[in-house]
């Protein structure tokens, strides 16, 4: 089984695959580390983000296992990573490696921003998290706050805003819902709701095909 999550910047998609990930025994891989590593691989061998055949570069010759490195959480790693995601080359280097993960018998989660559209298309479900962006940067800003990192709602929301447009208005698997998309708000759900209703569409589908 492979379960497509989609959805913007802090909208709850990456806790919410991690938890339909162990309710079902599937792998899961958060995709944005990909992007988040390709950046940080090109400032660690000196280039700019903006160019093109650095960025491919790093994306070809990624290595998966430094993807537990915490400094991609860190600060500015979000906006770097969005920089690197406009380069089509980029993201055609990461497209086979995400493909072969979801594969892996006995299936997987991803999570990101075209895994329904491009990286999936076939999946057996696709979830599009969505959320207010005011909603997300309060989340956000809680978060950062819990974790005692400066941030003001402000700034945050203006980081949502600027990603969310980067996203969804490059040229390369521009963020969007899939046509099949179970489209899920959670601005007035907790993640125990998410969940829940996330794994009522995901048995509801699965009962339409037959037992699994
Ligand atoms: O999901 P996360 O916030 O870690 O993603 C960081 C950035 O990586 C996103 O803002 C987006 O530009 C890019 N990304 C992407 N496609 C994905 C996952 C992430 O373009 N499948």
């Amino acid at each position: 089984m492979i379960i497509a999550i989609d959805g913007p910047a802090a909208s709850g998609k990456g806790t919410l695959a991690k938890r339909l990930a162990a309710r079902f025994g599937l792998h899961h891989l958060d995709t944005g580390l990909l992007y988040r590593a390709v950046a940080r691989d090109v400032r660690q061998r000196g280039g700019v983000l903006e160019d093109a055949s650095a960025a491919s570069d790093a994306a070809r010759a990624l290595d998966p296992a430094t993807l537990n490195d915490p400094g991609l959480r860190g600060p500015g790693a979000a906006e770097a990573a969005s920089m690197v995601a406009r380069i089509a080359e980029v993201r055609v280097a990461l497209r086979e490696f995400q493909r072969s993960f979801a594969r892996q018998p006995p299936g997987a989660v991803l999570d990101g921003r075209d895994i329904g559209t491009v990286v999936c298309p076939d999946a057996d479900i696709k979830i599009y998290v969505t959320a207010t962006p005011q909603v997300r940067a309060r989340r956000r800003y809680l978060e950062m706050q819990s974790r005692g990192e400066p941030a003001t709602y402000e700034g945050v929301l203006a980081d949502i805003g600027r990603r969310d447009e980067r996203d969804a208005g490059r040229d390369a698997s521009p963020m969007r819902p899939a046509d099949d998309a179970f489209l899920l708000d959670t601005s007035n759900l907790d993640i125990e709701a998410a969940f829940d209703t996330a794994v009522g569409a995901i048995l509801g589908k699965a009962g339409q095909r037959g037992p699994v």
